[in-house]
C-alpha cells in the first residue's frame, strides 16, 4: 500500500501524489526546492485531526508497508508557498489550506468609536487580499501586519512566520493581532489558544489531557528559566528567530498566552485551524516624504529626524530597485485605465530622466504619514522636510499618483528583481536582518565592507524604520562559487548582526536557511529552551522537521536548489541589466 491510499480514506478532502502537485508544491520563493510525497488538502479540522493521529500511529508503530515514507513521515503546513526561508518545504506531506479552509467566518467590531477596532475569525488558506476586501467593507479596518507579498500571502503563514510590513512601525507585526487560535495537537487533540487569567491557567493545568500537559510543562519551564528568557529577548523592533518565549507571560497584564508561541513557530508546534485576529481602523489621509539619498553618511541622522514626526510607515529602496523601475515602471500600467495609465506614466518621467542622465540615488527613502485630515497629513510631511533643510538633500512631498508611484516600486522590487535578472537568480539568504536604528552610524559602514568583499550585485530595500533590511543578492546557483559565497557569507553577516544583538530576521523567519544559525544568535541554554518547547508540543516531530530546531548547514547545501531550475526560473542564461 502506498501512503496515498493508507490516507484517502481517513479525510474527506483531496489526497494527491500526481507529479504535476508534488512539483507545484516543491518550492516557495526560497533558494530551496524539495519534493514532497503527498499533498493532503483537508476539508476541516477534523480531517486535520485524523491526519495528524494517522501519522502519529506510524511514528510509534511505522508501517512496514508504506517503507521510508511511513518511517521517515511527518506534516509540513502550507498556506499560499510565499515563503522565503523554505519553511513550507519537505519531503514528506504537506498539508494545504489554500483549497478547502479558506472561509471568513466573521467580522464585527464597533466602527464608530474614534479609533475603530474590530476582530475577524477566519480559516488559515484564506488570501490576505481577500480578507482584506471583507474587513474593509465590513466597518473600515485591517489587519495592518500585512507584507509586501499582500496580494500573494495567506493568513496561515502570515500567523506562522509572525509577518509584518510597511505599517509595522506604527502597529506591530501579527503577534499583536493574533486573540485566539485554534489548533490540532500533536496527538490530533484540538486546543485553542488564547491569553489567560492566572485562574485559568490553573484551570488548564489541572486538565488531565495533552493540552493541560503543554499548559504544565511550559508554565514550569518558563518560570524555572525566567531570568535566561528575559535576557533572550531580542534587542530589536522586530523578530521572527526562534520561538518567543519571552512573550508568553505578560506580567502588567497578569496573562499567559500560548498563541504567542504558535505565531511565528513555522508549523513546528501545530496546525492553525482558525484564527480570531485584532483589526484596526487607520488614519484615512496620506502624505508621503521622498528623500532622494546619494550619500549614505547621512542615514543614521536623517532616519533619527524623521522617526521624531512619527510617521506611519518609513521604507526604502536601493538604486538597482530605481533602475528596473525605470526600465520596466510601464508593466505596472497594465491593468489601469486609461486616464491612470496617463497619470502613472508621466509620473515615472523623472525616474527615465534620472537613469539618462545618470543621477540616480543610491537610495530612496519614503515617509509616510497618516493622519485624520489631508491637510494635517500634509503638514507633518512638510514638517518633516523642513527638518531635513540643513543636511543639503533633494527631498520632495509626494501625493495622490506620485505617492502611488514610490508604493509601487517599493512593494513590486522583489518582483521586479526575479522578472528582469536573466540567467541570475533574486536568492534570499540574508533577506531579513535587523538591528536597532540607534546602530546604524556604526552597522552600515560594516555591512557595506562585508558585502564588498563577494562579487554578489545586490539590491537592499525594507522597513528602514525598522533598520530591518532586505538584501537580496543574484546569484548563479549553478555556478561553484557562488553557492560556496553563501555558505561563507551568510554566517559572516549574521555574525556581525549579532555584535549588534540584532535578529537575522525581523519578518522572513528562519525556515531551512536560517535555523542552522540560531545558535549565532541565541546562548546553547535559550537553544535547549527550544528544544524542549518542541519537545513538549511534539515529542514525535510530527510537525515540520528541522525547522526552528534540529535544522543543519548540510540541510540547506541538500536542498539549495538546482541549477537547471534556477535556469527555467529566471528565463535563461543572460547577463543583469543595470
Ligand atoms: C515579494 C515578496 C515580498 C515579501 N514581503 C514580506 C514582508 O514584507 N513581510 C513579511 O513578513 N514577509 C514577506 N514575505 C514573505 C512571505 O510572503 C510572508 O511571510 C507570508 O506571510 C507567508 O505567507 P504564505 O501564505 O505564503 O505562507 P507559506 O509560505 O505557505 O507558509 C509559511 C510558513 O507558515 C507555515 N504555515 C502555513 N499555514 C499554516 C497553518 N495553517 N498552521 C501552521 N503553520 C502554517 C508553513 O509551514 C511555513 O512554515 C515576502 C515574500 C515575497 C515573495
Amino acid at each position: 500500500m502506498n501512503l496515498r491510499a493508507a490516507i484517502a480514506p481517513l479525510v474527506k478532502g483531496d489526497v494527491q501524489d500526481d507529479a504535476e502537485t508534488l512539483r507545484k508544491f516543491s518550492r516557495d520563493t526560497s533558494i530551496f526546492e524539495r519534493k514532497p510525497t503527498l499533498v493532503v488538502s483537508p476539508k476541516d479540522a477534523n480531517d486535520v485531526s485524523a491526519l495528524v493521529r494517522f501519522v502519529a500511529e506510524q511514528k510509534k508503530n511505522p508501517s512496514t508497508e508504506l517503507g521510508a515514507s511511513g518511517e521517515n513521515i511527518s506534516l509540513t503546513a502550507r498556506a499560499a508557498g510565499t515563503d522565503m526561508s523554505g519553511g513550507p518545504l519537505t519531503d514528506s506531506i504537506v498539508v494545504s489550506f489554500m483549497k478547502y479552509m479558506n472561509a471568513m467566518r466573521e467580522v464585527g467590531g464597533n466602527p464608530d468609536v474614534a479609533v475603530a477596532t474590530g476582530y475577524a475569525i477566519a480559516e488559515p488558506g484564506m488570501y490576505y487580499r481577500d480578507f482584506e476586501k471583507l474587513t474593509l467593507a465590513k466597518n473600515g479596518t485591517i489587519l495592518p501586519p500585512y507584507p509586501a507579498s499582500r496580494e500573494m500571502c495567506a493568513l496561515g503563514g502570515m500567523i506562522a512566520d509572525n509577518a509584518g510590513g510597511e505599517l509595522t512601525l506604527r502597529y506591530g507585526k501579527m503577534d499583536r493581532y493574533v486573540q485566539e487560535l485554534d489548533v490540532v495537537l500533536s496527538d490530533g487533540s484540538r486546543a485553542t489558544f488564547r491569553a489567560l487569567s492566572a485562574l485559568e491557567l490553573e484551570k488548564k493545568k489541572a486538565e488531565q489531557t495533552f493540552e493541560g500537559d503543554i499548559y504544565r510543562r511550559m508554565d514550569e519551564l518558563l518560570k524555572n528559566n525566567r531570568d535566561v528568557i528575559e535576557a533572550a529577548r531580542p534587542n530589536v523592533t522586530k523578530n521572527s528567530a526562534g520561538y518567543a518565549l519571552w512573550d508568553v507571560v505578560d506580567r502588567k497584564r497578569g496573562t499567559f498566552d500560548l498563541t504567542k508561541l504558535i505565531v511565528g513557530s513555522q508549523g513546528t508546534l501545530g496546525l492553525i485551524t482558525q484564527a480570531r485576529l485584532s483589526l484596526v481602523k487607520t488614519e484615512p489621509h496620506h502624505a508621503m516624504l521622498v528623500i532622494f539619498l546619494s550619500d549614505l553618511g547621512k542615514l543614521p541622522e536623517i532616519v533619527r529626524r524623521v522617526l521624531a514626526f512619527a510617521p506611519e510607515s518609513f521604507e526604502s529602496y536601493d538604486d538597482h530597485t530605481f533602475k528596473l523601475a525605470a526600465r520596466y515602471g510601464y508593466e505596472f500600467l497594465k491593468h489601469l485605465g486609461f486616464r491612470q495609465t496617463l497619470a502613472l506614466a508621466l509620473a515615472f518621467v523623472p525616474e527615465v530622466w534620472a537613469l539618462w542622465t545618470r543621477k540616480v540615488p543610491q537610495l530612496v527613502l519614503l515617509a509616510e504619514f497618516a493622519e485624520d485630515t489631508d491637510g494635517e497629513a500634509q503638514k507633518k510631511a512638510h514638517e518633516a522636510q523642513a527638518a531635513l533643510a540643513d543636511l543639503s538633500l533633494r527631498t520632495q512631498v509626494a501625493l495622490g499618483t506620485m505617492e502611488k508611484k514610490f508604493w509601487k516600486i517599493r512593494r513590486e522590487s522583489f518582483a521586479l528583481l526575479r522578472k528582469h535578472v536573466h540567467g541570475l537568480h533574486a536568492a534570499p539568504f540574508i533577506d531579513d536582518i535587523v538591528v536597532h536604528p540607534d546602530d546604524y552610524p556604526r552597522f552600515l559602514p560594516e555591512l557595506n565592507a562585508l558585502l564588498s568583499q563577494y562579487d554578489l550585485m545586490h539590491t537592499i530595500a525594507g522597513h528602514i524604520g525598522d533598520a530591518n533590511f532586505h538584501i537580496i543578492p543574484l546569484v548563479n546557483l549553478a555556478n561553484p562559487a557562488h553557492r560556496k559565497a553563501i555558505m561563507e557569507l551568510t554566517p559572516k553577516l549574521y555574525e556581525l548582526v549579532a555584535k549588534y544583538k540584532g535578529s537575522i530576521t525581523g519578518e522572513h523567519n528562519d525556515g531551512i536557511m536560517r535555523t542552522p544559525f540560531l545558535p549565532m544568535m541565541f546562548s546553547p541554554k535559550v537553544l535547549e529552551l527550544f528544544a524542549e518547547t518542541k519537545r513538549i508540543f511534539d515529542p514525535l516531530t510530527i510537525f515540520n522537521p528541522g525547522k526552528k530546531v534540529g535544522g543543519t548547514l548540510a540541510d540547506i547545501e541538500r536542498w539549495m536548489m538546482h541549477p537547471a531550475a534556477t535556469q527555467a526560473s529566471t528565463g535563461g542564461g543572460g547577463k543583469i541589466r543595470r
